[in-house]
């Protein structure tokens, strides 16, 4: 029995997608050989490559803006540090709202002097900082979407007269922004996007330059866009794959029809953590996410009988990250409906038994 899957990262990905990336591996375009054994040099990755990268600006609304698309290695945590070494002569502002922007902070560190800005620290990160002012003179402020380990999610993206980064590793392609707003955004492309091993840079070309520290090639933006995102060798499969999860998603109507289908999907969920007096969500109301929703028992005695319960209704990776305990669901692009309602069934049935 296949089932839902309610990970994290790496997690659900159309299940459309592996038909064909299951025959990619086998034979590619009919060349007879396997994706997995092709130069990335070969005609038939390059434009593999090139379609990702253009899928990938369609998809944000962002072709023709003066953005360039890379897929890169190292995952969104060498972001963490590429972004300073790139944007940060001086001064960076850093609003903290989980673990990855905390983490985010302690690379950006190595390189100039962090202001953070904002943060939710002293609650656990279960909510999303408003009201604050930000300082003049930030050569960038950073900031993460979506909170994976918490699930809280930003709303509302302030206006500042720096450039804006956004970590959007957990909530790329799931609901219309003005992605112009950003001028660097990134995402390991494990959860939206495809399987893990790249990672989805797009960047305002504009804003290169500026710093006047030397850059290693690999950690320089400019040399990859200057080679195509092909500088050295791509993650072949990743990118294919990737390649084919965008593509299913413009098929399905791009981002505005999966924000859509994602937002009746937490709505089911997040009514039946309100309703149900056996369980209580951990985020901030306002600022809950789309895409992992954090929840715990009201009584503990029950976890047995709840994990239990989950597990066999063919439920996966249902438990809380350990920085909060209890339940994280997470409802990615590819989850389906009929998978939040198996989980709310379980839940409901719990309380009918307690
Ligand atoms: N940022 C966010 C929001 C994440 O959720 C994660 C991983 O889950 C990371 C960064 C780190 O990504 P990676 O493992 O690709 O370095």
């Amino acid at each position: 029995m296949k089932k839902h899957n309610f990970s994290a990262g790496p997690c659900i990905l159309p299940q459309d997608v592996f038909q064909e990336a299951s025959q990619a591996i086998l034979d590619f375009n009919d060349s007879g050989l396997s994706i997995l054994e092709i130069s990335h040099r070969s005609k038939d990755f390059v434009d593999v490559m090139d379609e990702a990268r253009q899928l990938a600006l369609e998809l944000l609304g962002l072709e023709g803006k003066g953005y360039k698309a890379l897929f890169l290695q190292g995952g969104a945590s060498t972001q963490f540090l590429m972004t300073a070494y790139n944007l940060l002569q001086s001064k960076a502002g850093y609003i903290n709202t989980g673990t990855w922007s905390d983490k985010a902070i302690k690379e950006a560190k190595l390189f100039g002097e962090i202001v953070e800005v904002a943060s939710s620290k002293e609650a656990n990160f279960n909510y999303i900082p408003k009201g604050y002012s930000i300082p003049e003179g930030l050569d960038y402020l950073h900031l993460t979407s979506n909170n994976t380990i918490f699930g809280t999610q930003i709303k509302d993206f302030p206006e500042v007269d720096c450039p804006l980064i956004c970590d959007m590793s957990s909530d790329i392609f799931s609901r219309e922004i003005d992605f112009g707003q950003f001028d660097l955004i990134y995402a390991g492309a494990q959860k939206n996007m495809g399987p893990a091993g790249t990672t989805l840079v797009v960047i305002r070309e504009d804003i290169l330059g500026k710093v006047t520290r030397q850059i290693p090639s690999m950690l320089n933006y400019e040399t990859h866009i200057s080679k195509g995102s092909m500088f050295n060798t791509p993650a072949v499969y990743a990118v294919y794959v990737s390649m084919l999860t965008m593509r299913w998603l413009k098929n399905l109507g791009g981002v505005k029809a999966i924000e859509e289908i994602n937002d009746r999907k937490a709505t089911l969920l997040y009514s039946e953590i309100e309703l149900n007096p056996l369980f209580k969500g951990f985020a901030a109301k306002e600022d809950r996410s789309t895409m992992n929703a954090t929840f715990s028992l009201t009584d503990g005695d029950l976890k047995d009988a709840f994990d239990t319960m989950w597990k066999e209704a063919g439920i996966n990776g249902l438990n809380g990250h350990r920085s909060v305990g209890g339940y994280r669901a997470s409802m990615y692009n590819a989850l389906s409906m009929d998978s939040i309602g198996v989980l709310v069934d379980v839940m409901s049935e719990l309380e009918r038994k307690a």
